[in-house]
């Protein structure tokens, strides 16, 4: 029985300290060198096999290869070199003369005989399974003695473990990865807090939603975060979630009162076997699209009930007065069948409006056709003339000669410049002027629509693009719509890059226009 040798001890120490080294290259560079060191080789290599131990993993070597020599050496060595034996053996070797043992494989015959003549070669195990080779070599023979073969083989079992620890580390790192990129993708805002409520991910969808970086958040509680941030939200958040999980409930709404945006909160928990590792995962879906179509079309049947409510009445009442007459066997009066088709026109256009709704609803792609604007132009005009008539309104077209090309939806904007016409109409007394401007500039198509109408009233300009709101004023009381055609134009134009504008002044007239850009 050989004596430890201090210098064998203290490489066996080293090694068990690479206990704690978590970075696979490092654990089996550092393992080489100590144990090439110790021993006195000249050169150490590791091959490292794969978790499968079938193919190769890596290569570590005390000197540098080059790409190509790597993987020569990779590939003959394992095959039909001594690393080969010792892999297909599962036990370590000692060749005293790489002369006369045929386990040793002569890569470039005449460098090779010069540089090694001694060599020794281990297999690394790790739970049972073969998991690497470690070879060391020396120039003259008989350089290793068995002692250095046992000390090797002490070296590979230490550092196994490290190994070990460094591989499930990595694996878990590459979790870690996998499961940030599919964090990082989601659009939901998704955030994981401990059992204190201390936030301990956010990904970005959440962190632009808190308005934060990810530093301002980690490791702080849901409430102190509310206090730091200033955000009423995150407080909401934080009592709501309290009440859910009281209730045993996975599931809460949340509306972020600052953005006028509604959440459905989502709740998971993780349970793990450490109080300190459970938690909570909370999926933040933005449902304010959906609230506000909910809402839309709740007003909009409330609406259209009110509003078709009167006109129905008003056709039975001239119905019932032309019944009487046909019963007395008089004529209708035309007058009577002129107010009910007027009656009927107020009716179509609550009805139109109701489509719009839910064409919106659908949130149909735009088409993207090349179009002439004056054909959409005159399109709009040809559906508002015979309103613009039956009110005695002039119409000035002012329209610059050769516009350019558009590029877009046609019917959607020709809808957006129907209800831009047909509110100048509406909300124009008989006789008044409407003109209609439109030019191209600097990539730009302008179109507007002039009115001398009622106005809208100073302090009710700031909400009239705003879905189904209508300005209150006494003049305008008796025309009934629905508060939608602005909110169709602005959507409309919005969606083709463009933006809507307006001025107007009480009692004296508005313009609404809009900009789109020219593409080509
Ligand atoms: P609707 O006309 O159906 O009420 P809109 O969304 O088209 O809905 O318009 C919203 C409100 O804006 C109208 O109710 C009206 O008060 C005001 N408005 C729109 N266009 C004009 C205009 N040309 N002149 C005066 N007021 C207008």
């Amino acid at each position: 029985m050989d004596v430890p040798d201090r210098s064998h001890v203290e490489m066996l120490l080293q090694i068990a300290r690479l206990l704690t080294t978590l970075d696979l290259d490092d654990v089996l560079q550092q393992t080489i060198q100590l144990t090439t060191q110790t021993v006195g080789a000249a050169r150490g290599t590791f091959f490292l096999l794969d978790e499968q131990g079938e193919s190769l993993q890596g290569f570590i070597s005390a000197q540098a290869y080059d790409a190509e020599t790597r993987e020569i050496v990779s590939r003959r060595v394992l095959e039909q070199g001594l690393a080969g034996w010792v892999m297909a053996n599962q036990q370590s070797a000692l060749i005293e003369d790489t002369l006369t043992d045929p386990r040793w494989v002569v890569l470039d015959a005449e460098k090779e005989r010069a540089r090694v003549r001694s060599v020794l070669c281990v297999p690394f195990f790790v739970e049972g399974e073969l998991r690497g080779v470690m070879t060391l070599e020396h120039p003259q023979p008989r350089h290793f003695t068995q002692a250095h073969l046992r000390l090797v083989e002490a070296a590979a079992n230490q550092a196994a473990a490290s190994l070990r620890n460094a591989q499930l580390f990595e694996r878990v790192q590459g979790q870690q990865r996998q499961l940030r990129a599919i964090l990082d993708s989601v659009s939901e805002s998704l955030l994981v807090l401990d059992r204190l409520f201390c936030v301990r991910l956010a990904n970005p969808a959440a962190l632009t939603l808190l308005g934060a970086q990810e530093s301002d958040v980690l490791g702080f509680n849901l409430e102190t975060l509310a206090a730091r941030l200033d955000n009423l939200f995150l407080a909401q958040l934080a009592q709501k979630l309290t009440a859910a999980l009281q209730k045993a409930q996975n599931r809460f709404e949340l509306r972020d009162e600052r953005t006028k945006r509604d959440f459905v909160v989502n709740v998971a928990s993780i349970e793990a076997r450490r109080a300190d590792e459970s938690g909570y995962v909370l999926a933040l879906s933005d449902v304010s699209s959906l609230k506000d179509l909910t809402r839309l079309k709740t007003h909009m049947i409330q609406m259209a009930s009110h509003d078709l409510k009167n006109p129905i009445g008003v056709l039975r009442n001239y119905l019932d007065v032309i019944r009487a007459d046909v019963d007395s066997g008089l004529l209708p009066d035309p007058r009577l069948l002129e107010n009910m088709y007027k009656t009927l026109a107020r009716m179509e256009a609550l009805v139109v409006n109701l489509l719009n709704v839910q064409r919106a609803e659908e949130t149909e792609p735009l088409s993207r056709e090349l179009f002439d604007p004056y054909d959409l132009i005159n399109a709009a005009l040809e559906d508002i003339l015979p309103a613009v008539r039956a009110r005695q309104q002039t119409l000035i077209q002012n329209l610059q000669p050769n516009l350019r090309p558009l590029r877009g939806d046609f019917s959607r904007l020709r809808e957006a410049i129907n209800n831009l016409l047909d509110n100048a109409n509406k909300y124009t007394p008989e006789g008044g002027e409407i003109v209609v401007s439109a030019y191209s500039e600097d990539e730009r198509f302008t179109f507007s629509v002039k009115d001398n109408g009622y106005g809208i009233p100073a302090d009710q300009q700031a909400a009239i693009f705003q879905p189904y709101f209508r300005a209150t004023q006494a003049a305008t009381q008796h025309i009934s719509g629905s508060g939608i055609g602005l909110s169709i134009v602005k959507e409309v134009i919005e969606r083709h890059g463009g933006q809507v504008w307006f001025v107007s002044k009480e009692g004296q007239g508005s313009t609404f226009g809009f900009w789109l850009p020219i593409l080509t």
